[in-house]
This record gives C-alpha cells, structure tokens and sequence, in this order.
C-alpha cells in the first residue's frame, strides 16, 4: 500500500498523507476523494495528489484513505509548480490557489442528456399580466429563448426553480428530455482567413508566428496604436499553434469579452473560440472545462480566472490590454493574472505577447531595457489618422453647479452632429449623482454599512451604495432636519448627462451605455450594433464603451471630466488616466473621417492632459518612470498592503496595534501605518491598512511571515496580505 500527500481542495496550505485505497494506484496530479477533518470518514472532499514520496514515516494507523478519480486528467508538473509558485508569493492559502486550476463545480463531465423547459401552445399566447411577477419572468425569457435547461432558464429568469416547476402544473411550460450535442467544434486552419497584411503588420505576424514554432519561453511587448491592428496581427499567432496542433489562450480584461470581440474571431476563424468567463452558464463551464482539459478547445479566451485552467498543451499566452487593471484580483485570493502568466510562460517554456496601446510602467521599462522584445505598430490600419486632442480649461469657462458641458463643448457637438456624425461623451460614473445633500441642514446621505456617499440613480428612484451594493428609496424629505424637498444631487453620472444632453439636444438620439443599463451581453450587443448602424447620435457612457469597440461614424469624443482618476492620488493614479483616457480617445476617428477628443479638465496643465495633448507617451512614462525610480516605487522598489479588518472597530484598532508594535526592523523596509483605509467601514468591517515599501530585490514574503507569526492575534480580526497592490482603498 502506498503513501501518498494530497493537497486538499479548501483553504489549507499543507499537503497531508494518505494511504491509497486498496487495489488502486495513483499518479502526481491526480484528483482524489477523501475524507478530511479530524473525524471525518467519509471520502467527500476532494484533493489532488502533490507528491509520492519514498518513504513517509506516518504510523500507516492513522491514515486515512484516498480514492483516485478519472475525471479529468492528472494535473502537469508545470501547473503544480505554477500553483505552488502563485500561493507562495500571494501568501494565500495553496488549497485555494489548487481550486482555480481544479473548480469543483465544473470538473464533472458534462451531461449528455438534458430536460430543456419550453413553453406550450397556451404558454405562447396567453397574456402575462395577471400572472405573479416572477412567472411573467419566465414566460417571456422562454418566449425570447425558445428553450432553456431549468438551470439556464432560472438563472436568466432570475427565478427560483419552483417557478418553472409550478407552470407546468399551469400547463403553460412542459419539458422535453434531448441528447446534447457534446463535441467541440474544430477549426481547420486552412479555414482560417487571416488579411491582408500591411508591411509593419506582417512583421509583427511573422516574429510572433516565429516564437511559437521556437517553443521557448519569450516575452513580447505588442505595442501599436489603437486601430493599428494588435488583434489582426496576434489573430497570426493563435493560427500558428492551431497548426502546430497546439492550444492558445488569450486573455482579455473582463469587460471586453463582448459579442464583437466573439464576431471578429469567428470571422476569421470560422467558429467562435472556447470562452472562459463568469457569465457561462454551469453546463457551458463544464463542457468547456473538459474540452480545456482534454486538449479540444483549440482556442480559449477568457478572463483572468482562466490562467489557471489546466491546458493539455498549451503554445501561446496573449495578453490583450496588458495594462488593464482588471487583471489584478483583489477578494479572496489577491493575484495578478498578467504577471502570473509570464510565469506560466516560463514554467511551461512557452512565448507570452502582452498586448497594449498604453503598456503599464512595469511592461513598458522591462521592454526599454531589453528585457522584453518590443514589437511596435506605430500606425493606424488603413491610413487612419489618430485624433486631434485638446483640452477645455473649466476654469475659464464658468459653469454653475448644475452644468456640466461647457459652452465649448456644447459647440462641439452641435458641429459634429450637423455634420451627421457621433459623439461620444466619456464619464467613468453610473447613476444619475454621486451625492445627495440637503441645502437646509446639511445632511448628505451616507451608506450605512461602509464610508461612502450614496449615488443617486434617478432612473431607478433610489439611491444605491456601489461598494455593497446597499439601496434606499430616494428620499424626498431630509432625514435630519425633516425638510421637504429640500435635497439636491451633486455632481454629475452619466443618467445626469443624458438629462442635460436631452434638453440641449432635443432631435438627437440619445443611448446611455454603462452596467446599469446594459445588464446582459445580447442587450449590450444590441445597443453596440445601434451605434454601428449610426441608429444613435450621442452615446454617453462609462468605461463599458472605452474599450475595443470600432465605430466608424464617431468624430468626437468628450470627456466630461478628464481629472476624475487623478483623485486620491495613489501609485498608479496618472497612469491609469493616461491609460483611460487615451482608450477613449482612440474611440474617434478610426475610419476616414478624422476625430477630436475635448478633454474638460480644471488641470489642463497636468503632466496627463500635456502628454495626451502631444501624442507622447514614451515622455509621458519617461517622466513616471523616473519619479517612480526616485521614490523607490514599483517597478523600481515593492510593496505590500496589510488589510486589518473587523466588525468590531475595536478589534480591528488592538490588531493593527500589536502589529504595530511587532514591526520587524529592517534596513531595506520601511513600514508605513496603521492608517485607516480610505473605505473605513466597508459592508459593515472596519478597515486599517500599513504599507510596506521595499528594495526591489528584498524579499518581502518572509518578512511578512516573521512579522506575522510575532505578533499576537487578536480575537474577530482578520489580517490580509496583498503584494504588490494595486488598490489602496
Ligand atoms: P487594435 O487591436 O490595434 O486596436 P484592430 O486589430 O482592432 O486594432 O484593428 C482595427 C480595425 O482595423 C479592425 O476593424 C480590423 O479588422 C481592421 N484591420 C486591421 N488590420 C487590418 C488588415 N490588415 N486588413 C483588414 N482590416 C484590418
Ligand atoms: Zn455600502
């Protein structure tokens, strides 16, 4: 009988022995019933196999028994070394790292049969009113889908599964048992249809094909302006593997995994590629896992959870918007997808193509030195030209509270559109006011579970935390003073700008694009193709709209508050909005007609705006990079974020205390806080937070541990560590 360490499914960092069941033999990688907990007998939690030792001295009474499953194959080397990697450098716990690569709910095989709901003759024709809410809900998604299994049809229903189940009763819903279609689909690459390429284009094809028949690990920084073609170009790579029988990821920020993304690659390629991503549905996640397992998901794109996956054999990693910060995970398991990846890339000696138009600092310096090949695109497809920006000075132009478009502006627009063009207006701020205050009193309206205003959504009439997600109904009368109509928004979201666009613009047709608005993927695709289509003529919207999109008619874009990022001014603060801004920007012009970019900003003079203004982004990081270098600051130095939080205020403050008075003393740390958080108080925990800044080379993991493991805990209060932060909130 052998002895074997698995590692454990849940949040434990350790691997344990077990004896493997009798008759049974297992391999490293292996997933494995067992039972776990001090009296635990029955085998139902899982694990995998993380090493067979020689000997194990563990007396065999007192071990437990591992059942081997076939469900998927065994885990590779690479994957464990890459999971061992991520949980060590997180600090967080290695079980939880295991069950991104191994998630329990998807690893069952697929079902081959299913019992798809739809609805009766009768369920067709009835009218829905005098129906409860919940059961229209169903009748008109089943009217839209046609047919849906019970999980599909509840989750987009918003129902619960006795809903369907008592229509039936009704008569007005049946089922019907079908076998499902499990296959994947296969792209052939002689069917794949890549363009024509322009010179620039085909050399950056061509080197990026070159490395993934070299097999070798490589970074490469594909940096080109937007509309020059990265998509088209590393389209070239993903064929490459598809010939050498190899599989590709792409990985993309959350936000743009859209039906246009998901069109463009059909076009060239024939079928939609495997996708990754919190909107699929249980029994999509478990198809596609399997295909991702079993080597027949050819192409996989997805978000950055889909790193994780464990590929049969994996060519190529393609990072689309490598700068975005979306890449970095901040709940639970604090990881960075982008950086990860480059190790994946490394431990499975594979090319990684970080992609951008607005590189991070951390990309752009690794390139500069060398360290990265550096692929540029410096010119739009087609002869586009990029945008003419320039700068509104709100300083000079006199707007009282409740305006929010300058006179500049205004003009700008009515130009545009009598030239029978788009606009589009950029304001990152959903809801209608991001406070609401009482002109009598005072009072402005607080969540009661964090630090943080209330914003007004008009639309909805209420009023809405967007940190959790806490709702009231919009007051009238003021809960302090007990004024009637005495409240007033302030500030602008994009519900308001649509508002002041209304009674400016009364004949234009007006769409507002934020995830308020577009709450599923086929509406969002809806409203993209109404713009396509030039069905609309000011769109205004938040970052949904920055990205990716390819709209020919748009000529200008305004930017109702180009200073919006800069607040708060943490590490990344110009950067980001550099980032954004130039995203945006790149939204005008990208056909023939050229495009103009107004930024109103009360700073026209910040480094942001003047660098945006020049087209000069190599300056623009030139100068941040050195300001980085001289504060010691990431990519030149490290840091790290304790999190102390609690629901008792107390608790929180004694374990921020003793951490305070265990700080380890060291020459190359500098250790700043406990300061409370920004987010004091978020979903009711109070928050404290110390930032740890190092030496580049200093290795801060252990230090953290030492520190850790000195410092008495306190009761109720809980410790998060983040390396390498990216929120300081
Ligand atoms: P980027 O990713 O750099 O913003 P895209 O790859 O999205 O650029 O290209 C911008 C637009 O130009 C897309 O509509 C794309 O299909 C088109 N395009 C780019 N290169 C070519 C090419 N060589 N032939 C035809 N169309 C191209
Ligand atoms: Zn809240």
């Amino acid at each position: 009988m052998s002895i074997v360490q698995i590692l454990p499914l849940r949040p434990v960092s350790r691997a344990y022995s077990y004896q493997v069941a009798d008759h049974q033999s297992v391999v490293p990688g292996q997933i494995v019933r067992i039972p776990f907990g001090k009296n635990a007998k029955l085998p139902n939690e899982m694990g995998i196999v993380w090493a067979i030792p020689e000997k194990d001295e563990t007396p065999r009474d007192k071990l437990k028994t591992c059942y081997p499953l076939d469900l998927i194959p065994p885990l590779s080397d690479a994957l464990r070394q890459l999971i061992d990697f991520t949980a060590a450098y997180t600090m967080g716990s290695r079980g939880m790292v295991a069950k991104m690569s191994v998630p329990l709910n998807d690893i069952a095989p697929p079902v081959h049969k299913v019992t798809l709901y739809r609805l009766t003759p009768l369920g067709e024709t009835i009218d829905i009113t005098p129906l409860t809410a919940a059961r229209g809900k169903v009748v008109t998604t089943l009217r839209k889908e046609k047919a849906l299994t019970l999980a599909d049809l509840t989750l987009q229903a918003g129902v619960s599964s006795a809903v369907p189940k008592g229509l039936i009763a009704k008569g007005l819903v049946t089922t019907e048992e079908i076998s499902q279609e499990t296959a994947t689909p296969h792209i052939e690459p002689q069917d794949v249809h890549l363009p024509t390429y322009s010179a620039e284009q085909q050399s950056a094809a061509d080197q990026l094909r070159q490395q993934v028949r070299d097999k070798k690990f490589k970074v490469t920084l594909l940096d080109g302006v937007t509309g020059s073609g990265k998509t088209e170009v590393y389209f070239a790579a993903l064929l490459e593997a598809l010939q050498m029988k190899k599989q590709a990821l792409v990985l993309v920020p959350e936000i743009t995994l859209t039906a246009t993304f998901l069109e463009r690659f059909e076009q060239r390629f024939g079928i939609k590629p495997i996708i990754w991503h919190s909107t699929l549905t249980p029994a999509q996640r478990r198809r596609n896992y399997q295909a991702i397992c079993r080597g027949e998901a050819q192409v996989v794109i997805g978000a950055r959870s889909a790193l994780f996956l464990p590929y049969a054999d994996l060519g190529v990693i393609v990072i689309d918007e490598e700068h975005d910060s979306s890449y970095k995970q901040e709940e639970v398991l604090f990881y960075n997808a982008r950086d990860l990846a480059i190790k994946r890339g490394h431990l499975e000696n594979l090319p990684v193509v970080l992609v951008s138009a607005t590189p991070s600092l951390e990309s752009y310096a690794h390139a500069a030195e060398g360290k990265y090949q550096w692929i540029k695109l410096p010119h739009r497809h087609a002869g586009a030209t990029l945008p003419t920006i320039d700068t509104i000075d709100l300083r000079r132009e006199s707007l009282n509270a409740t305006q929010f478009l300058s006179p500049t502006l205004i003009a700008a627009v009515e130009k545009t559109l009598a030239r029978k063009e788009q606009v589009l207006l950029y304001l990152n701020r959903r809801g209608y006011a991001p406070l609401t205050l009482c002109r009598t009193c005072g009072h402005r309206f607080e969540c009661p579970h964090c630090t943080a205003w209330m914003v007004q959504h008009k639309n909805r009439g209420q009023l809405l935390c967007h940190h959790c997600g806490h709702v009231m109904a919009a007051p009238r009368i003021c809960p302090q003073c007990n004024d009637e109509d005495s409240l007033v928004a302030c500030g602008p979201g994009v519900e308001r700008i649509y508002d002041a666009v209304r009674s400016q613009f009364p004949e234009a047709r007006v769409v507002v694009l934020s995830s308020d608005t577009q709450k599923s993927m086929a509406g969002l695709q809806e409203t993209l193709e109404k713009i396509e289509h030039h069905a609309v003529d000011i769109i205004i919207g938040t970052q949904i709209i920055a990205k990716g999109h390819h709209f020919p008619d748009l000529t200008l874009v305004g930017v109702v508050d180009a200073d919006l990022g800069l607040a708060g001014g943490d590490l990344r603060a110009s950067e980001r909005t550099y980032q954004i801004l130039h995203q945006v920007a790149g939204r005008a012009g990208r056909a023939e007609k050229p495009g103009f970019v107004l930024l109103q900003s009360y700073l026209p003079e910040h480094r942001v705006m003047q660098s945006l203004l020049a087209n000069d982004r190599n300056a623009f990081l030139g100068v941040e990079a050195q300001e980085r270098k001289d504060a010691g600051m990431p990519p030149y130095g490290r840091l790290a974020s304790l999190i102390i939080s609690s629901s008792s205020e107390s608790a929180a403050q004694d374990q921020a205390q003793e951490l305070a008075r265990h700080i380890p003393w060291h020459d190359d740390v500098q250790v700043l806080g406990p300061a409370p958080a920004p987010l004091y108080k978020l979903r009711n925990k109070f928050r404290l937070r110390f930032l740890i800044k190092a030496t580049k080379d200093f290795k801060i993991q252990p230090y953290i541990t030492h520190w850790l493991e000195h410092t008495p805990k306190t009761k109720n209060a809980r410790i998060q560590i983040d390396i390498d932060p990216y929120g300081f909130m």
